[in-house]
């Protein structure tokens, strides 16, 4: 009966990869399971190893890793189990090309969540500082520009392994970005390549940042918060030894937006307010989720997008930046050492502009970077 059930649900997830098809199998599978088991009042050592694993049909395997813990970082983060299931699952995730990243991106089809493929030393410096994560996020009461991560599986297909994280999605889905920044606070060898700048929404870094004159104009109140955020957020990174991660920065343009809407044929228009104004089934109410800054009135309606700033009164025209920091698990160890000491002898005295410094020195110079661009 059981296997009957489970080639029934199988078809539900039918996706143009295998990988896809099997993620949204697990993440269904996972919720399905923890909807039948209370949450632990407190979570125990345990909790920080465990596993659940599942084979499926065809040989498939879903491995989930500490599906406790992950419980409760989507519940410190305000993402309700439904919401959750129903993002990554209701249809399947859109890949996303990103230059230099070695892995696959995608984002869920409602964009709330980012899906990352990692490799197996990420996987394992994940689970070296999950325990301290948790407890700060705990600290934070989820207010925190750090990756929100919500849940971790092993995916086997054809007896290759696949590691994948859920994020949540640093950019808006009701804004849509139409400038973006990866910024290290470092200005050697930082710039995007000639490729990059051609594409429709190239990944620009800290010295198109700085040619482009960039700034950020922030109310004083969502300015003060952010400085506190990045002040504590790379603190705790420097005590685990973390490095290398980026400030990602996703600019949205008011006027364009309204000028690309008015563009737009008509019968896409009423779609999306139609849309807009049913975001959820009625019969799921889903609580949304405060977001890390204060919002305005009278500003744009920044409900549900958690790293969501609307510009001050002072920005040339209307914007709402989106900032989180992405890509934190480089530990800083051996390999950064060498890297270090090459860099040194090649670049001389400009070794503090390098991208390889020590973590305290690599959080400064980033919170150095992102103050200077406050106007
Ligand atoms: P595996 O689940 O064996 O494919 O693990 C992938 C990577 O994560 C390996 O480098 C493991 O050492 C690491 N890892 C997996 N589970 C744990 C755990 N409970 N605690 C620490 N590291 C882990
Ligand atoms: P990474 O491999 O983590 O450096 O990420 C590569 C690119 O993926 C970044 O420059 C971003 O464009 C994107 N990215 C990573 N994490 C997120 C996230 N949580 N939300 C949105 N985009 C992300």
């Amino acid at each position: 009966k059981r296997a009957k059930s489970s080639s029934l649900k199988w078809k539900l997830f039918r996706a143009k990869e295998p990988l896809l098809s099997v993620f949204m199998w697990g993440v269904n599978h996972s919720i399905d399971q923890l909807m039948h088991v209370p949450p632990p009042g407190l979570l125990m050592p345990d909790d920080f190893k465990a596993y659940a694993k599942d084979i499926m049909p065809s040989h498939y395997k879903v491995k989930e890793y500490c599906p406790n813990v992950f419980r409760n970082l989507r519940e410190q983060f305000g993402v309700d189990q439904y919401e959750y299931l129903r993002s990554l699952t209701s249809y399947e995730p859109e890949p996303e090309p990103v230059e230099g990243s070695k892995g696959d991106f995608f984002f869920s089809y409602d964009k709330k969540f980012a899906i990352k493929t990692m490799d197996s030393e990420a996987v394992a410096e994940l689970h070296s500082v999950l325990r301290k994560y948790h407890e700060y996020v705990v600290e934070k009461q989820g207010k925190t520009l750090l990756p929100q991560y919500l849940g971790l599986y092993r995916l086997t297909i054809d007896g290759s392994e696949t590691y994948l994280i859920v994020m949540r999605n640093v950019f808006g889905r009701k804004y849509n970005v139409h400038k973006k920044f990866d910024l290290k606070g470092s200005t050697v060898s930082r710039a995007a390549s000639d490729k990059e700048k051609a594409k429709d929404l190239p990944t620009y870094k800290d010295n198109d940042f700085l040619e482009q004159n960039c700034k950020l104009h922030l109310p004083a109140e969502a300015k003060q918060q952010l400085l506190e955020m990045l002040a504590s957020d790379t603190a705790w990174l420097s005590n685990m030894h973390l490095m290398d991660y980026s400030l990602l920065l996703g600019i949205h343009d008011c006027d364009r937006a309204a000028a690309e809407a008015a563009s737009k044929p008509l019968e896409q228009t009423s779609e999306e307010s139609a849309d807009e104004l049913a975001p959820t089934p009625p019969d799921s109410p889903i609580p949304s989720t405060a977001g890390a800054f204060p919002a305005i009135s009278g500003g744009p309606d920044l409900d549900d997008e958690f790293y969501a700033i609307s510009s001050s009164s002072n920005s040339e025209k209307p914007l709402v930046y989106f900032i989180g920091l992405v890509d934190i698990l480089t530990y800083y160890g051996m390999k950064k050492r060498t890297a270090t000491a090459a860099k040194t002898v090649k670049y001389g005295s400009d070794a503090e502009n390098i991208s390889t410094v020590k973590p305290d020195q690599y959080a400064r110079r980033l919170v150095e970077f992102i103050t200077r661009s406050l106007s």
